[in-house]
């Protein structure tokens, strides 16, 4: 038996509706700009297909959780999204097999610390930074799911006002597409999480926030900020 030099970090997981067993997180792929409202207000070209980044798995707060004000921001973002969850992977799947693949869909906010992604986009610097910060993902709980994907309300308030209010069927990109497009480009795996990407309505978020999100007919999210920002 092989041992490591000091103790591995536990798996990233997140609980099922209707059962004690969890989803292992394995990747966390994210799609940018997938709602033209959004790409609008983002300033982005109409002619633009949405894109992909990524989060690490350790990212994922569970729902219910209070999270620490991330540090070095000054204009920490909402990004209420509908989020997928796949049972098995592959390459090159085709589109008209790639809700096969799902297991089942949650309700996910992609936090994002918008001067550093500003900052990032004007120098032609990789998002990390932006995206991929410590506890930017928190994550309702999977909801299993066949046939049809989602496509009702998705929406986020904020200290119970209203930001972001919109229809599924707004994506660009399909749920169906975007497990075929992301194959394209990597091997996915059961475990796999996709961010589907948000539409309009982004906007700030303050130490002490209560923030809400919620997909009809999947479940909602909600977490707090830590009434001061962290040292
Ligand atoms: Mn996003």
């Amino acid at each position: 038996m092989s041992e490591y030099v000091f103790s591995p970090p536990p798996p990233v997981s997140l609980a099922v509706l209707g059962t004690e067993a969890r989803f292992p997180v394995r990747r966390i792929y994210c799609v940018g700009r997938n709602y033209a409202a959004h790409r609008a207000e983002m300033g982005g070209d109409d002619r633009e297909p949405p894109f992909f980044f990524a989060k690490p798995s350790d990212a994922v707060v569970a729902s219910g959780a209070q999270i620490a004000f991330p540090r070095a921001t000054e204009n920490l973002h909402h990004e209420i999204e509908l989020v997928i969850a796949l049972r098995q992977g592959g390459v090159d799947i085709a589109r008209d097999q790639a809700l096969d693949h799902v297991f089942g869909f949650a309700v996910g906010v992609d936090l994002t610390r918008r001067d550093l992604q500003a900052a990032a986009k004007d120098k032609g610097q990789p998002w990390e930074s932006a995206k991929g910060f410590d506890q930017s993902a928190p994550l309702s709980p999977i909801k299993p799911w066949a046939g049809a994907p989602p496509s009702g309300a998705i929406s986020l308030s904020v200290n119970g006002s209203v930001r972001q209010d919109a229809k599924l069927t707004d994506m660009i990109w399909s749920v169906a597409e975007i497990i075929s497009e992301a194959s394209r480009l990597w091997r996915l795996e059961a475990g796999d999480l996709i961010f589907t990407g948000t539409p309009e309505g982004v906007g700030r978020l303050q130490p002490g926030d209560q923030v809400t999100g919620a997909v009809e007919g999947v479940g909602g999210v909600t977490f707090s900020l830590a009434p001061t920002a962290a040292a």
